[in-house]
Formats: structure tokens, C-alpha cells, sequence
């Protein structure tokens, strides 16, 4: 009873320059485990990134190759002393001064082997990855488009494991539709990937936005005008530059037509008061993030 999932395979493995090191480290592992330099191999990264996969993908090469008779996959509780002159392999979202259970003597034989970090994979590697996933789970192009595959991978870059709940989601969408999704529905379907990531999105694009949802023109927004549907949608420009952006609000204030600052908080806290009252203007926002995240992709 090894507990290695079949499918954590090398073959299964994308490389890319955020986990290059570890792949050669964990391939020469595989071939020669116990007598190579890399011995304990530690595979260091944050979640979903890949470190159970690389784990497992040396033992169940080393089994299948049969350059070992046996692999013991444990949780580093349970990890012995025993397993010292055995090939080792640990993998860890913490550097191994932070680790915590281990034994100290183990904890210093970690540290002199190589610690391989796995890092967030970069645009070309998060395409070649969705589209790998998307043959293994023999998903059709026609279900999820090249296009789809790109809009995720241009947009989710958080980790490999949100990548794949992308392309979960919609193939369950597309199966309750029993029809093809296109690009529009995919993005509303996988709004809370996307919106997960913190929006980077300037002063300028949060003018040109609320201005084309109020409907009114920058004079407008930046003017004196005091009717309630263009100080409203001020007043809302001011609250999602302050939240959205690292402007100073005096720079915030200048931008919409040279107003202090005490105009700006003033502002931010009205909307906060409403957004406590008033479903509408939450969904305001909403839209408004909304417009703005695919705005600054
Ligand atoms: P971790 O142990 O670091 O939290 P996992 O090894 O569980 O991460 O990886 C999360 C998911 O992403 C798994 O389903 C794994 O197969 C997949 N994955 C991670 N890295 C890659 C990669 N480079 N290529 C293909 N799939 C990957």
C-alpha cells in the first residue's frame, strides 16, 4: 500500500521556468533515488503549486521503473528517523526553520540537501497546463474553446489547482446547458476566480468607467454640477479609487476637478454608509469592479 495517486505522474507534469529546478531535481531523484546529491530533496512552494504532484510523480516513476521496491508517502508527523538512509523527498509550504512536529535532528539533515522552490507559473506554462488538462479530462474544443482556455490562463494566476477549478466549473455549466459555453458566459461563470485576484486598475480607467455606466462625461464628473446623478457617481469615483488604488487622496481630489481631500473621505464614507443600507448600489460596485477588472486585461 504505497497511497500514490496514479495520475501525479511526470508525464502529467507541465514544466516551465517556475518549477524547472525542481523538475530536473526530482527526475535525477527518480532515477538514481538514495545515491544522488539531492538527497533529501526538499520541495518548498505554496499551495497548488504542485508539491504533492512532484512528490508523488518520484515515487510512482521510481515503482515503475522499479528503482526501488518501495515508497512510503507519510505527513511529516508520522515521518521516522528510520527512513534515514533512504531516499528522501519532503515537501513544505514553510521554510524548514519554521517547521513545526519534526524532530530537530531532522530538521537540520533537511537542510543540507537542495531546497527546489515551486513557484506561480508564468502566462505560457498556465496555457500549456489548461490545455493539457483539458485532454486529460478528454474535455472537446468544442465545449471549451481555445479562446476560454486563454481568457483563464491570462486571468487566474494564483495557483495550478484554481486553474483546474476553472475548467471543472464550466465543464459543469456546460453540462447542465448541454451546450457549448461561449466566451461572455464563461467569464460570468468564473467571476469569483477572477475577481479573487486583487484589482490593479488606475484613476484614469475608473473615470472612464463610471462614467460610461452613469452615463455622463468627465466635465461632468470632474465639474461643479451638484444634480444627483453625477455628484452620486463622483462620489462613487472617489470611493473606488480610494479602495482600488494607492492614490493619496489628494491626488484622488485633484483628479476629480482640484477637490481637497476631506472631500474624497467624506465622499468614501458616504458610500460606505450606503453600502451598508442599499442592495443597489452593492451591486453598483459590483458591476463596477466588475467592468473594471476586464478594463485592465
Ligand atoms: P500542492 O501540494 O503544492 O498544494 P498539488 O500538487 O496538489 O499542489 O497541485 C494542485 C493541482 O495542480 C494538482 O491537481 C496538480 O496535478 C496540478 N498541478 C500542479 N502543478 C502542475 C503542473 N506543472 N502541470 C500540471 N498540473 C499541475
Amino acid at each position: 500500500q504505497t497511497q500514490l495517486n496514479p495520475k501525479y505522474t511526470f508525464e502529467n507534469l507541465i514544466k516551465g521556468s517556475c518549477n524547472d529546478v525542481a523538475l530536473a531535481a526530482a527526475h535525477a531523484v527518480s532515477e538514481n533515488p538514495g545515491s544522488n546529491s539531492y538527497n533529501p530533496l526538499v520541495v518548498y512552494g505554496n499551495v497548488g503549486l504542485g508539491k504533492t504532484h512532484l512528490a508523488q510523480a518520484i515515487g510512482n516513476y521510481s515503482l515503475e521503473h522499479k528503482k526501488v521496491n518501495f515508497v512510503v508517502y507519510v505527513s511529516s508527523e508520522k515521518f521516522t528517523i528510520e527512513m534515514q538512509n533512504k531516499q528522501i523527498v519532503l515537501s513544505c509550504d514553510k521554510p524548514i526553520k519554521d517547521l513545526r512536529g519534526i524532530e530537530e535532528r531532522l530538521l537540520s539533515r533537511f537542510q543540507w540537501g537542495l531546497t527546489a522552490d515551486l513557484q506561480v507559473p508564468d502566462y505560457e506554462t498556465r496555457l500549456a497546463i489548461l490545455y493539457k488538462k483539458r485532454d486529460n479530462m478528454y474535455i472537446n474544443e468544442s465545449i471549451i474553446s481555445d479562446e476560454i482556455i486563454s481568457f483563464i490562463a491570462k486571468n487566474v494566476d494564483t495557483n495550478v489547482r484554481e486553474l483546474e477549478g476553472c475548467i471543472i466549473r464550466l465543464l459543469a455549466s456546460a453540462s447542465i446547458e448541454r451546450q457549448k459555453i461561449n466566451l461572455e458566459t464563461s467569464k460570468e461563470i468564473l467571476r469569483d476566480f477572477i475577481r479573487k485576484k486583487e484589482l490593479i486598475v488606475s484613476t484614469a480607467s475608473i473615470e472612464k468607467i463610471v462614467c460610461k455606466y452613469y452615463k455622463i462625461s468627465t466635465n461632468d464628473l470632474r465639474g461643479k454640477s451638484r444634480r444627483q446623478d453625477i455628484a452620486h457617481a463622483r462620489q462613487i469615483a472617489m470611493y473606488l479609487m480610494k479602495t482600488l488604488t494607492s492614490v493619496s487622496l489628494k491626488t484622488i481630489g485633484l483628479q476629480l476637478g482640484g477637490r481637497d481631500h476631506s472631500t474624497v473621505i467624506h465622499a468614501y464614507n458616504t458610500v460606505e454608509d450606503k453600502l451598508k443600507e442599499s442592495q443597489s448600489i452593492n451591486r453598483e460596485i459590483e458591476e463596477l469592479k466588475k467592468e473594471l477588472s476586464f478594463e485592465s486585461n
